[in-house]
C-alpha cells in the first residue's frame, strides 16, 4: 500500500499542472518546444511527445501555423533571441516597433525567423 502523501502530493501535482498549462506564456512554450524540437531531431509532422504537444497547444495560433515551416528551413537557429536590436540568425537590426506574431515574439523581416527579446524570455523563466 502507498503511503497517503504520497497520493495526496500526486493530487496537487496534478492540480499545479494544469494550472501552468493554461498560465504558460506563449513565449516560454515556443523556446521549450523548440529546445525539445532540436533535442529529438523531431522531423516535421510527426508524432510529438506528450510534454511537446501541451507546449504547442500553449503557443498561439500564429505561431503554431508559422513554426514548423521556420524550423524545416532554420532548423535550430528558427527561433533566436535579439541582441541589442539585432536579429542573432541574420544579423539585421530588428525595428523596435516591429508587429508581434504572439506576447514577446515577433518576426524578422529580413531573414522571418521567430525573434523574442532576451530580456523578456529570461525573466518568464526566473519568474
Ligand atoms: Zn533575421
Amino acid at each position: 500500500m502507498q503511503p497517503l502523501i504520497d497520493i495526496t502530493l500526486r493530487l496537487i501535482m496534478r492540480g499545479r499542472e494544469k494550472v501552468f498549462d493554461s498560465m504558460i506564456h506563449p513565449l516560454a512554450a515556443l523556446i521549450r518546444f523548440h529546445e525539445l524540437q532540436v533535442d529529438a531531431f523531431t522531423p516535421v509532422g510527426s508524432k510529438l511527445p506528450q510534454e511537446a504537444l501541451r507546449l504547442q497547444q500553449a503557443m498561439s495560433p500564429t505561431l503554431q501555423q508559422y513554426y514548423p515551416r521556420l524550423f524545416q528551413r532554420y532548423g535550430s537557429t528558427a527561433v533566436v533571441p535579439l541582441r541589442r536590436g539585432i536579429c542573432t540568425g541574420c544579423h539585421v537590426r530588428h525595428p523596435a516597433g516591429a508587429s508581434k506574431l504572439a506576447e514577446g515574439v515577433s518576426q524578422c523581416q529580413n531573414c522571418n525567423r521567430l525573434v523574442y527579446d532576451a530580456d523578456e524570455a529570461f525573466e518568464l523563466c526566473v519568474g
